[in-house]
């Protein structure tokens, strides 16, 4: 059978396969494989991309409402299908099913949206320079997209992108992270069913190994027009690089380094809530998360105390058991960071309050952990340790704790808890951040632009604004026009 990684072909590949390369997921919780799928390569990335190529042409060519009603579709099977979708994202990424449930809905919210912003993708009538002319912008599909995406969101990063794409036009490849391809699988099979054509969303599943020489593939091949990715800073970098040699359109939504910040006017137990939800959700795994809390030293000891209360009551455990509200980190590399940062912190002095070794579990388990006595100079405060730690930083005025926000090549999210509404203005926009949460932990929306600024990126996803990054504008100048009437 020949080898056809659009959506269908791929949920049976493993029987249809020509190629014997398969790779095994691991649930990190247990250590243990759930599945194989397809070690792709190059050839095969290829092949999808000119599958994606003749796809586009046609996809284009439905009117918007058509694509709508595809997504629209999309989106319901996913809602339909909710807990069997989270039970999927939990066996393979170990995030405690509370929050994958969260996450499909969060994700499906793209579909809905998209769905929606298709048929407002509106240009413009420019009132023209010179008599005998019409000037008119109009946006159109960029065309074939190529996504990389990470695995600590394994549904919501691929809907966030797949979804404004195809309201756009543009047919898209993904490549799932290699820890997470079973999501990616599943949505693909839903969008089947919701009556995406074949070569409209692709999935490339390809281990650790495979994922170079397929980002190679994927920003240097010309018919892909645009890039997308989610993940680090790095190795954004590295697919930005690669793909100014075609001079594709691109997005980047890479890492963060969030700044907390807990005044002594906040309402100490909303930010305490607020801390746990930003600083914790996904056992500290995401691009948002606060990675340096800084509060203020009037409060400083009663905010550690009450975090600290607080998470301690907190279980942790595999992500299907109920109750469980911390999972594993989702391999020994993000373990063995977390190790390394707890280790230089309390070596240059800071004190632990609550946790600060591996979990009793074992596996990938951590201790959820709060340090006092955290500096600017830590590795914790320097790099985004992506684990459940919080590190507390004091700070005495407004004016120290902004320069030490900023402090950082990073700018994704930021956040503070104050009631001075004053300085709710000023600090909102004296913040070097793409996202600023005030009084609020969690502030991702479909309805609202992500992205950052700096080294966190290029590009806004969701919102009005997200399909602009799938389109480009095209302008019309028409000549020759008699300006009086029956001429
Ligand atoms: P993380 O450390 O969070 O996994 P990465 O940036 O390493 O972040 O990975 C994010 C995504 O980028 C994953 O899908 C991964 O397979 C992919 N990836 C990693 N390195 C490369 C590379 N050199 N070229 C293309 N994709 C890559």
């Amino acid at each position: 059978m020949p080898r056809t990684p659009s959506i269908c072909h791929l949920i049976q590949w493993p029987e249809q396969s020509e190629a014997s390369d398969t790779y095994s997921v691991i649930d990190p919780a247990h250590l243990k494989p759930v599945a194989s799928v397809p070690d792709m390569d190059t050839p095969d990335v290829k092949q999808a991309i000119s599958l994606a190529h003749t796809a586009q042409k046609h996809w284009a060519r439905k009117t918007a409402r058509e694509r709508a009603t595809v997504l629209h579709k999309w989106y319901q099977l996913c809602m339909h299908n909710q807990s069997d979708l989270a039970k999927i994202m939990t066996i393979e990424c170990g995030k405690p099913l509370a929050e994958s449930m969260g996450e499909v809905a969060y994700g499906s919210s793209f579909l809905r949206w998209f769905a929606e912003e298709a048929s407002r993708a509106y240009g413009d009538v420019i009132p023209e320079n010179a008599k005998g002319r019409r000037l008119l912008a109009i946006k159109q599909p960029v065309g074939v997209v190529a996504a990389i995406t990470p695995w600590n969101f394994p549904n919501a990063m691929i809907a966030r992108k797949v979804a404004p794409a195809i309201a756009a036009g543009c047919s898209i490849i993904v490549k799932p992270s290699a820890e997470t391809p079973l999501s990616a699988l599943a949505m693909a099979y839903l969008g089947e069913e919701a009556g995406l054509p074949p070569g409209v969303f692709n999935v490339v599943t390809a281990s650790k190994g495979s994922a170079k020489r397929i980002g190679n593939e994927m920003t240097e091949n010309a018919l892909v027009r645009k890039i997308t990715f989610t993940g680090s800073t790095a190795v954004g970098k590295l697919l930005s690089k690669q793909a100014a040699s075609t001079m594709k359109k691109v997005s980047m939504e890479l890492g963060g380094n969030a700044p907390f910040i807990v005044f002594d006017d906040a309402d100490i137990d909303a930010a305490v809530t607020g801390c746990i939800a930003s600083k914790f959700r996904n056992t500290g795994q995401t691009c948002v998360c606060a990675n340096r809390v800084f509060v203020h030293s009037k409060i400083y000891d009663t905010f550690a105390a009450k975090l600290s209360a607080k998470i301690r009551e907190m279980e942790v455990g595999h992500g299907l058991e109920p109750g469980n509200q911390f999972g594993p980190l989702i391999t020994s590399d993000a373990f063995d960071k977390v190790v390394r940062h707890v280790e230089d912190a309390v070596g240059k002095g800071a004190k632990v309050l609550l946790g600060g070794k591996p979990h009793g579990l074992g596996g990938n388990f951590y201790e959820p952990t709060v340090l006092t006595g955290v500096t600017n100079e830590m590795l914790l405060a320097r790099e985004e340790t992506f684990g459940p730690v919080a590190g507390l930083i004091r700070f005495e005025t407004e004016s120290e704790v902004t320069k030490a926000a900023n402090d950082t090549p990073f700018g994704l999210a930021a956040y503070f808890y104050t009631k001075d509404a004053g300085r709710i203005f000023r600090l909102s926009e004296a913040l070097e951040y793409g996202i600023v949460g005030v009084n609020e932990g969690i502030v991702s929306t479909e309805v609202a632009p992500f992205g950052g600024i700096k080294e966190s990126g290029l590009g806004r996803e969701g919102s009005k604004y997200g399909m602009d990054d799938y389109m480009e504008i095209k302008y019309i100048c028409i000549g020759g026009i008699k300006e009086t009437l029956d001429a």
